[in-house]
């Protein structure tokens, strides 16, 4: 089962538990990161350019079932659709 991808409207929700709220998320980058030094050699990332991004896998923090997320609507994507239309 793939990760579906998260849109605008939409949130994922673990299939066998209903958590929301909480997932690890294991994901591959390619980003590009402003390394500002200070004066003893220690660096902050002070801007990040996400060039691509991979979602590999998804796992509940509650029930630990990795994978089984489905999308569901956020709360009020409906109302601002029907006042879209
Ligand atoms: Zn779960």
């Amino acid at each position: 089962m793939t990760v579906p991808a998260l849109t605008a409207e939409t949130r994922w929700r673990c299939t066998l538990c209903g958590n929301l709220t909480r997932f690890d998320v294991t994901r591959t980058a390619r980003v590009v990161e402003y390394l500002h030094f200070d004066l003893a050699g220690d660096s902050k990332v002070e801007e990040t350019e996400v060039l691509a991004e991979t979602v590999e896998s998804v796992r509940c923090r509650w029930c630990n079932a990795v994978d089984q997320v489905e999308l569901v609507d956020r709360p009020g994507a409906e109302a601002e659709a029907a006042e879209q239309a």
